[in-house]
């Protein structure tokens, strides 16, 4: 089962990343869900206005966003530290995570719209030692 992300902007639809669950670099993306408050949190674009407060929102992560085939990535995002003590938590690779901080947008690298999702900070919760990056796509902002 594999599924090509692309952008939601019509006059774009440049591919973004295909996603392969049986592929040999299954280890490099997963899937994980987060609530729809998160995507309000860092304004991620998303295509329908209508998602319920409730409703678990998909991400794509990856290991890095070398990933993407065609992906754009913004400044630092120092201000979007996470101030409100939620506890996102990150499923990769069968480990999870807990989100420390955001530090980059990810956007269309054709048309720069956006943004699309993240790059995060996250540390394993089971090895808080285990601290590294992870890239994660909204696929309610893609198609
Ligand atoms: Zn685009």
């Amino acid at each position: 089962m594999s599924h090509t992300y692309k952008c939601s902007f019509k006059e774009c639809s440049s591919e973004l990343i295909t996603f392969n669950k049986k592929d040999f670099n299954a280890e490099k993306q997963d899937i994980t869900h987060l609530n729809k408050a998160f995507i309000e949190k860092y304004k991620l674009f998303t295509k329908s206005q209508d998602l319920n407060a409730t409703d678990d929102i998909e991400f794509l992560v990856t290991d890095s966003f070398w990933e993407f085939d065609n992906i754009g990535v913004s400044r630092s995002i120092e201000t979007l530290k996470l101030e409100d003590h939620t506890q996102y938590k990150v499923t990769f690779n069968k480990a999870e995570y807990l989100l420390k901080s955001a530090k980059k947008y990810l956007i269309c690298g054709d048309c720069d719209k956006g943004p699309l999702g993240l790059i995060v900070d996250v540390e394993e919760i089971a090895n808080p030692s285990n601290k590294r990056e992870l890239c994660l796509l909204s696929t309610a902002s893609v198609v």
